[in-house]
């Protein structure tokens, strides 16, 4: 871990010229899954300002938000906030480092952000709106982002999904193995998406999941000629 030493009010400073003065547009990166954050992401999940400056740059965003980042903990068994900053009264706090403005970008399809760093790149770069290789650059960026960060979610929860219907195929083995009585697979009944569901219905969502229709063949056994 590159650890990155300063004093408090070098650290300030750091984050008020990179963010302004504003502690809800201060923005951080998690050591461990990388979700950037900012205290308006904690004011908007829930927490007062007040407590939201306590966990700001510390702790991940996932505690407060199960829909971003993970349950990272600063003051945890690992600490891995790489910046140590120096308080007045001598004592060591560790922070998240600050998400530079590429990282923020990559991590937003919030127009709105996007919005503001284009007026603040404009302003320090004035001749970037009529660069072609710079526009080019930041539209491609832009589309590109939206695409992956799209393409991520669809990712998880595709893995969600995966994960109920696994534990739904696990569940009817199970009662299969375990019932007094021999019972046809499709009549078995497992509980997932709030309701109990026969084999036929679980295996229809399986068939969904899969993208195949629900008449496909089974793969052939090896040694065996197939059932008709
Ligand atoms: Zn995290």
């Amino acid at each position: 871990m590159n650890v990155t030493k300063m004093t408090y009010q070098e650290w300030l400073d750091k984050a008020e010229a990179m963010f302004g003065k504003s502690p809800r547009d201060w923005t951080f990166i998690c050591p461990v899954c990388e979700q950037t954050q900012s205290g308006q992401d904690f004011v908007d999940a829930g927490l007062e300002p007040k407590e939201a400056a306590n966990y700001l740059g510390f702790s991940c965003i996932g505690r407060f938000n199960p829909d971003k980042g993970c349950d990272y903990a600063g003051g945890g068994l690992f600490r891995l906030n790489p910046v140590h900053v120096t308080g007045p009264d001598g004592k060591v706090h560790q922070y998240m480092a600050f998400a530079d403005m590429a990282t923020v970008l990559m991590n937003t399809m919030d127009a709105k952000v996007w919005t503001e760093k284009w007026l603040a790149t404009i302003q320090d770069h004035p001749d970037v709106p009529t660069d072609d290789g710079a526009m080019l650059a930041w539209f491609s960026t832009a589309l590109m982002t939206g695409h992956d960060i799209g393409a991520r979610k669809a990712d998880k929860k595709a893995e969600g999904r995966h994960a109920v219907l696994l534990r739904a195929a696990y569940d009817l083995l199970t009662r299969a193995e375990r019932g007094v009585f021999v019972e046809e697979a499709v009549a078995i009944q497992t509980h997932y998406d709030g309701a109990d569901c026969d084999g036929y219905c679980l295996r229809d969502d399986i068939a969904c999941e899969l993208g195949i229709s629900d008449d496909t063949d089974p793969i052939p056994l090896e040694d065996s000629e197939d059932e008709e």
